[in-house]
This record gives C-alpha cells, sequence and structure tokens, in this order.
C-alpha cells in the first residue's frame, strides 16, 4: 500500500490507507489494533453521530446494561477493572471513550459523517467513500485503500415495531426502547413493557422499582438465568495478581466455561432446558406459573438466551412489582391494551421492547468496478471478508457469545493481511470462492423473528472451511490469528494504479 491515489473528487476530504465506519467498541478497538500492529499505515475513523460508543451511548433505558460478563466483552488488551461483570450501560460506555482516549484514537475520528456508500475501483486500487457531513449532509468524500465496516449490526434510526391496531387511540405513551428520553416519568404508574427478549427482562425488574406496577407482555417464553452481577473469584484474583494477568485468567475461563455450556445445551437440550426451568422455579417459587411464562417450546440457544443480574427480574416478581402475562395482542384501547384471552391490561405507559431492524455492510451502498454489490448474494469469508469484494472487511461479534471476541481476532486478522500486502507488495485481496461443493447456509441460523426478518438482505455463510461461521473462539482463534494469509482462496493481485500508469506514459 505504497501508492497514494489521487481521484480528484467534490468535497475531497482525503486519502488514508484504511477507513474504519464507527467509533462503537469495534471502531475504537480497530484503531487500537492498526495504531499497534500497522503503524505505518494511515487511518480514519467515519462516525455518522456526534459521540464515541455506538450502542452503549444511543440506548438510554432505564436499567440498560450488557448481558454478557465484561470480561470478555471488554477488550484483550485493556482489563476491565470495576467490580461489576454485568456492567451498566454508561461504566461501557466510560471504557470505550477510556481506551480511545488512553491511546490517542480521538484525534483520527471525524463525528457527524455518515457513510452512505463505496466504490471500488481496481483501476485504482481503492475505494472512494462517499459520506454526509454535519446537519446540512453535505456531501463528502474520502479514499482508500481498505475498507473497515465496525458500524454494527442494527438500525440506528429506529427499532422494531410490529403494527399493532388500535394505537392512535390509546391515551397513555408508547416508546420504543431505542427512542427512550429523559423525560419520560413512570413514577407511580401503570407500565407494560411489550417483549421477552434481553431489553424487556432488563427494563422489567429497573422500572418496577418505581412503577406502580409493570407486566411483561410476550407472545412466547424465552429461557432466563440468573448470575451474580459481580464475579467473586474475578475480584479476587483482581486483588491479588497484576490486573492484566487476573483479567487474562477470567477471560479464559469465562470463554471455555461459555463454549461448555454451549456445547452442552446444543448436544443435550433436554437435560439443559430441564435444569434451567428449574432454576427458575427456584426463584419465583409460587409467585408465577413457570410452565406458562418461562417454559420456551424451542430448545436452549436455538435463539439467544436471557440473562438476568443477581435474579432481579425473579424477585421483582416475587415482590408483586413485575409480572408475565403470556398472550397475544388483541388491539390497543384509550386506556390499555386487548389480550386476545379477553383479558385487559390497563397502561399508562407501553414500552415496545420489540427489537432491533438488523442491517447488513453498516446500510452501505457497494460496488466493485462499477457493479452493484448484493450482500445476500455474497459468501462470508471466516465471518469478516465477502467474496468477490475486495479489500473489505467488516466486525461482526458472536451471537453465544460476547461480541467483542470475535471483534479483536478480526482485527488482529485484518492487520495481518495488510502487513502481508505490504510485504509482497501487492495491493488487492480479494475472496472468491472456486470450489463448486460449497453450498450456502443463513449467516445466523437463530429462529428469533428478528434475525428471520433481515437474514435475505444478509451474505451467506459456507457448508466448509474458510466460508463457514463457527461462532466458536477457540476455532477462531485458530483460523484467524495463526492460519497462513495465503490459503488458496484468498486472491491477490496488484493492479497498477491509473494514476501511476498516467506518470509512466
Ligand atoms: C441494548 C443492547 C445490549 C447489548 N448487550 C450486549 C452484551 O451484553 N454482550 C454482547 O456481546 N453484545 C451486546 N450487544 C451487541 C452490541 O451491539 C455489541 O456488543 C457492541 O456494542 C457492538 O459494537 P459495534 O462497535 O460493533 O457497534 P455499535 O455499538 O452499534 O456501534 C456502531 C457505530 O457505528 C456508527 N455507524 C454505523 N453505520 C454507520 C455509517 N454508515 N456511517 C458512519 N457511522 C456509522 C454508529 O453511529 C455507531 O456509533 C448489545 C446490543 C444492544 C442493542
Amino acid at each position: 500500500m505504497v501508492v497514494k491515489v489521487t481521484i480528484v473528487a467534490a468535497n475531497q476530504a482525503g486519502h488514508f490507507d484504511v477507513v474504519i465506519i464507527g467509533a462503537g467498541l469495534s471502531g475504537i478497538g480497530a484503531g487500537f489494533h492498526l495504531q499497534k500492529n500497522c503503524p505505518d499505515r494511515s487511518y480514519v475513523i467515519l462516525e455518522g453521530r456526534e459521540t464515541i460508543g455506538g450502542t452503549w451511548d444511543l440506548f438510554r433505558y432505564p436499567g440498560i446494561r450488557s448481558d454478557s460478563d465484561m470480561y470478555t466483552l471488554g477488550y484483550a488488551f485493556k482489563p476491565w477493572t470495576e467490580a461489576k461483570a454485568i456492567a451498566d450501560g454508561p461504566s461501557i460506555l466510560r471504557y470505550v471513550r477510556e481506551t480511545a482516549a488512553e491511546n490517542g484514537i480521538e484525534k483520527n475520528i471525524r463525528f457527524q459523517h455518515k457513510v452512505v456508500s463505496a466504490a471500488w475501483s481496481t483501476e485504482d486500487a481503492a475505494w472512494t467513500v462517499q459520506a454526509t457531513r454535519g446537519e446540512a449532509a453535505e456531501p463528502v468524500t474520502f479514499t482508500c485503500n481498505f475498507l473497515f465496516l465496525c458500524g454494527g449490526y442494527y438500525r440506528y434510526e429506529g427499532g422494531y415495531t410490529p403494527d399493532f391496531p388500535g394505537t392512535e387511540r390509546f391515551q397513555g405513551r408508547i416508546v420504543h426502547p431505542q427512542k427512550w428520553t429523559e423525560d419520560i416519568d413512570y413514577t407511580g404508574k401503570k407500565v407494560v413493557v411489550i417483549g421477552s427478549g434481553a431489553t424487556a427482562v432488563t427494563l422489567v425488574p429497573e422500572m418496577a422499582k418505581k412503577a406502580a406496577h409493570v407486566t411483561m407482555l410476550q407472545r412466547s417464553p424465552t429461557y432466563v438465568v440468573s448470575r451474580p452481577a459481580e464475579d467473586a473469584f474475578a475480584n479476587w484474583l483482581r486483588r491479588n495478581l497484576p490486573s492484566k494477568l487476573a483479567y487474562g485468567i477470567t477471560r479464559w475461563r469465562n470463554v471455555l466455561f461459555s463454549m461448555y455450556f454451549y456445547r452442552l445445551a446444543r448436544n443435550k437440550p433436554a437435560m439443559v432446558k430441564k435444569r434451567i426451568i428449574e432454576m427458575v422455579k427456584q426463584q419465583v417459587g409460587t409467585s408465577c406459573d413457570v410452565a406458562t411464562h418461562f417454559t420456551p417450546s424451542y430448545n436452549p440457544w436455538d435463539q439467544r438466551l436471557c440473562l438476568v443480574p443477581d435474579a432481579d427480574l425473579f424477585d421483582a416478581i416475587r415482590a408483586g412489582s413485575a409480572s408475565v402475562v403470556t398472550d397475544h395482542i388483541e388491539t390497543f384501547t384509550e386506556t390499555g391494551i386487548q389480550l386476545k384471552s379477553g383479558a385487559m391490561l390497563e397502561a399508562d405507559l407501553v414500552v415496545t421492547a420489540t427489537g432491533l431492524v438488523l442491517q447488513a455492510m453498516n446500510g452501505l451502498s457497494l460496488t466493485v468496478d462499477g457493479k452493484l454489490v448484493e450482500p445476500g448474494k455474497t459468501l462470508s469469508y471466516k465471518g469478516m471478508m465477502y467474496s468477490d469484494v475486495p479489500n473489505l472487511a467488516s466486525a461482526f461479534g458472536y451471537t453465544n457469545a460476547s461480541w467483542t471476541l470475535k471483534c479483536d481476532l478480526t482485527c488482529e486478522y485484518v492487520c495481518r493481511l495488510l502487513n502481508h500486502m505490504t510485504r509482497k507488495g501487492l495491493r488487492q485481496c480479494t475472496a472468491h470462492n472456486a470450489d463448486p461443493s460449497i453450498t450456502e447456509e443463513p449467516w445466523l441460523d437463530f429462529s428469533s423473528g428478528y434475525v428471520q426478518r433481515a437474514m435475505a438482505a444478509f451474505p451467506k455463510q459456507g457448508s466448509k472451511a474458510p466460508w463457514k461461521l463457527h461462532q466458536n473462539y477457540a476455532l477462531d482463534l485458530m483460523n484467524l490469528r495463526y492460519s497462513g494469509i495465503d490459503d488458496g482462496v484468498m486472491q491477490f493481485s496488484n493492479p497498477v494504479p491509473a494514476e501511476a500508469k498516467r506518470r509512466a506514459g
């Protein structure tokens, strides 16, 4: 990546070796890895919002927290040193901001730059990246040799809300958690939270502290597992060992435990299901009908498991400040929600924790040499690059473990790839499938509605390596940290940029 191309375009804002999209957990991590492993490479982070943090700044609903432990959701390179393993949103945001500040990453971020498209030109061996800047959406253009998508996996503009009949009649307020604002006062109010996923099980116990009553209204139950918010063993290690060593030990213990538990759930679903349900029964006692409200029809890990810290949801149910209703919405009325069973739920406030809208490729329109890329027709290479799309990677985490575990490995791989290309004097790398025996599978195999709604537009995974998505940290460690870069599937070439050709006459 020695040749600097100069593509003349309106509002040309500069050329960089790497453009990173997004200043969330992944984008800041990518900046760190590039600075450390490719110090001779220039990079810029283009962030659509006005601040760092992504998810952990966007979501402001009561009780916002992680549902995986921070020893694995944290970066491999920066120990998590707070007492709580299941951390609240503001602490995670502080951690991401601290990482950016400590490593001088902030100066490389251009805020309020929303990237809308990118066009790869083999002739120039470069991407032309189009963004809009500021409130006026002024168009700006960047060029780069490598594009790294770290813009998360869902649409920022708004979440998913089904079309419920009668909402126009409802006299109270309806809010989606993605659009929570500080003026929403639920003290002493009757609240209904629609949903049964991670957001609903977070909101219900937190809102129950102040509301008159909170009802979690779900169509069907989810597996809910309680874990201590604080990890006593990890905190003991931190007090007695250097922080990096303590963090490393806890991180590996948690990685291995979650891999073991996931395998057990897939191999012995009936046993794991029985155990999870027994635990819920112990925690809610006779205050709730566990068979109706906490016994899913699917097997553990067919959908994401929900975690509650220190059994807070079950405590609220036992205390009577929260309850669960499993039913379907017939219609909203002036005063609440009429259910299909005929029952009526009175409400002053309804929170629609009904999910996110998943988005492929950070919502970008991509072209390669003038041809539109249809993400749904590409195959994912090692879960991070895409067939026949050159010099582009994306950070996409695990569904069965913490997001950052995979993103750290992806960043390491991208740096190895860039260094390989520099060493060999190569400009272009393109994953290409020439094996006709590879069959396509969906990117994610979760049965959840929000996943199913989006999968057609997402890249596919293949039936065999390196196109197979393993959702397994140990395997990815081998595939991304230690495997050879030149594996015969990744094709390297060295197109002479048009500018150099012109100069040579
Ligand atoms: C409520 C909630 C709780 C979660 N809890 C967990 C958890 O406990 N454990 C776990 O592993 N995962 C969890 N996740 C998933 C979570 O999103 C990831 O863990 C992680 O925060 C993702 O980081 P990211 O940087 O990849 O994406 P994001 O946090 O989504 O950040 C992406 C950034 O990119 C920017 N961006 C996107 N597109 C563009 C564009 N076109 N142009 C410019 N900028 C762009 C966005 O503005 C944003 O700042 C949770 C998600 C949600 C919504």
